[in-house]
């Protein structure tokens, strides 16, 4: 087995704010290696500018250190006999007439070199690079983009935003988005905005929204020690290819990125144990028996896996944040902040992570998926 990446290390670019509840934290087998810090309060800023809170006595989820993760995951490949290549870029990957495939790949130097394996996985993330990305008009890409900053703060600044997620919400904030300060580690804190990509209109710069925000939470003198951003991209129905002969793509590469809460670390790991486990039980079989097994297989299981709210929630993501963009809308949210005001963390945190629409009456559904205004 070998991991490629095109990083030259794996603590560059670590684009991802990284929260994640603690049920999939322990579930998924993390150390403790891996935690930046915890939270155990919901903080919202809603578009009339008033702040409220969600406290919970127990701890409810964990900020990630990315880079840490990565790196976590990099020695697990390693101790398990494999092995981690990194600074290699993958070009492309085809089948050759015995079965096997052939990968090539290109260093920062131009140098080329080419792999040979039984099966290739994208683990590309939103780029596909091997996959692909064909045009599907029936279920779109829908695309945003988020840029986040490592500050470093004082003890008084710390406190202020410690312990819990904090998100600023509003179309004269962040139109067709939303910002965030989420607690890193003592004296540190990521703060970063996101929207969705809309080709109809004309959105404000990022560096922009970032600035606005700095000054909204009064962190505009703090130094910057870390830039950085990315791209999250799923389509709602994630209708992507999933595979293509030996070559299976998993992660952000076939959609597992939720919108609603632009998070998908999880769901990028469970698709690598549902794909794994598929894997593992063809070992030995006939070749063309093994693919189709894991055409058939692999998104059944993976569908399963995120289960009917994923998509709810993708559905309802796209439409909160692309209609976030008026005093309408802004007056939509403000309605919502304020049944939810009657909510527990716990509450918060089910609706956010585990799509838990129910909890806030079925009477609600259909204006969460825009059925109803
Ligand atoms: C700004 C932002 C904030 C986010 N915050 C959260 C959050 O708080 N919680 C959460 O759960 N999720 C969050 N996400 C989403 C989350 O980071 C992704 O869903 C998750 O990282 C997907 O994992 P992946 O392994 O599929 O892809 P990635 O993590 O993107 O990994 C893909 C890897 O492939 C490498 N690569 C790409 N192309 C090539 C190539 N051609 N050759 C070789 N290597 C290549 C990249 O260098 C990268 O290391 C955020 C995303 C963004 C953009």
């Amino acid at each position: 087995m070998i991991l490629v990446d095109r990083l030259a290390s794996l603590s560059d670019a670590a684009f991802s704010s990284a929260a994640l509840p603690l049920a999939d934290f322990r579930r998924l087998n993390l150390p403790a290696e891996v935690i930046g810090s915890r939270w155990s309060c919901w903080q919202l800023l809603g578009p009339a500018q008033h702040w409220r809170s969600w406290s919970s006595p127990s701890c409810l989820g964990l900020v990630l250190d990315f880079a840490s993760l990565r790196q976590w995951l990099a020695d697990q490949v390693q101790q398990l006999g494999g092995h981690v290549l990194l600074g290699w870029t993958a070009l492309g990957s085809t089948h050759l007439p015995d079965g096997s495939m052939r990968t090539s790949f290109r260093n920062a130097h131009g140098e080329l070199i080419e792999i040979a394996s039984e099966w290739v996985v994208d683990a590309t993330g939103q780029s596909r690079a091997l996959i692909g990305e064909p045009v599907i008009k029936a279920d779109p890409m829908v695309s945003g983009v988020g840029l986040e900053w490592l500050l470093k703060v004082t003890d008084v600044q710390w406190q202020r935003w410690a312990g819990r997620l904090s998100f600023l919400l509003g179309s004269e904030v962040v139109p067709q988005g939303y910002g965030w300060v989420f607690p890193m580690q003592p004296g540190l804190l990521k703060i970063g905005v996101c929207r969705l990509r809309d080709s109809r209109r004309s959105q404000p710069s990022l560096s922009s929204l970032q600035s606005h925000l700095l000054e909204l939470t009064g962190l505009k003198q703090v130094a910057v020690l870390d830039r950085h951003g990315g791209v999250i991209r799923s389509r709602v129905s994630r209708s992507d290819p999933h595979l293509r002969g030996r070559l299976i793509a998993l992660g952000d590469a076939v959609s597992t990125a939720n919108l609603l809460g632009g998070e998908g670390i999880r769901h990028a790991i469970d698709s690598a144990e549902v794909l794994a486990d598929v894997l593992l039980e063809l070992q030995g079989s006939a070749s063309a028996t093994a693919e189709r097994a894991v055409q058939i297989q692999y998104k059944k299981y993976l569908r399963q896996k995120l289960g009917w709210r994923w998509k709810l929630s993708g559905r309802l993501g796209r439409r909160t944040w692309l209609g976030l963009k008026d005093e309408c809308s802004d007056r939509r949210l403000e309605k919502w902040l304020t049944v939810l005001e009657k909510s527990s963390a716990e509450d918060l945190s089910a609706l956010l992570f585990n799509y838990r629409f129910e909890r806030f009456g079925l009477k609600a559904l259909p204006y969460l998926l825009g059925l109803r205004r």
